[in-house]
């Protein structure tokens, strides 16, 4: 039986009048393209772009160097070294992300107890090599400089579901 209507559907063309027909019906409607980089699609505020360190309004880096972001890491893409300052403060020598390993899940920005290391709206860069994918210290905090104050209304934004 089934072979019979298999027969009849290739004759009159079925499948194809089937496809058109849907092609028909979205013909005259609303386009959903956006035409990027002219347009840009809505973006939330928990978008999960390019990692960034921040500092505090006198300057001060936020970071305390208590590691939990490098112990929560599922990819072990965080690294750091510390060392206490000559005030006695404990702060980062280094603090390499690479970003061959992470894979931006923002648990690096969950654990950190001073909203330190974040992940911002930036999601348009490239690398050349290797050593370009690891995001330092510096370059952290100047990604951190550039865009603190769409990270801090980030923040304000999710704060009451955190
Ligand atoms: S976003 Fe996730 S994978 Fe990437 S550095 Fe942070 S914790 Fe690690
Ligand atoms: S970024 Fe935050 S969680 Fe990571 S070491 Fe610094 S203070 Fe701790």
């Amino acid at each position: 039986m089934k072979v019979i209507t298999d027969y009849i559907k290739s004759l009159f063309l079925l499948e194809l009048m089937k496809g058109m027909s849907v092609t028909g019906r979205y013909l005259f409607k609303k386009k959903f393209t956006v035409q990027y980089p002219e347009e840009r699609a809505p973006m939330s505020p928990r978008f999960r772009g390019l990692h960034a360190q921040r500092r505090y309004e006198n300057g001060e880096e936020r970071c305390i160097a208590c590691k939990l972001c490098e112990a929560t890491c599922p990819a072990l893409a965080i690294t750091i070294e510390a060392e206490p300052r000559e005030d006695g403060s404990r702060r980062t020598t280094r603090y390499d992300i690479d970003l061959f390993k992470c894979i931006f899940c923002g648990y690096c920005q969950e654990s950190c107890p001073v909203d330190a290391i974040v992940e911002t709206r930036v999601y348009e860069y490239h690398f050349e090599d290797r050593e370009s994918a690891v995001m330092t210290k510096a370059k952290l905090l100047a990604v951190g400089e550039k865009h603190e104050a769409q990270i801090a209304a980030d923040i304000q934004a999710q704060a009451r579901y955190r």
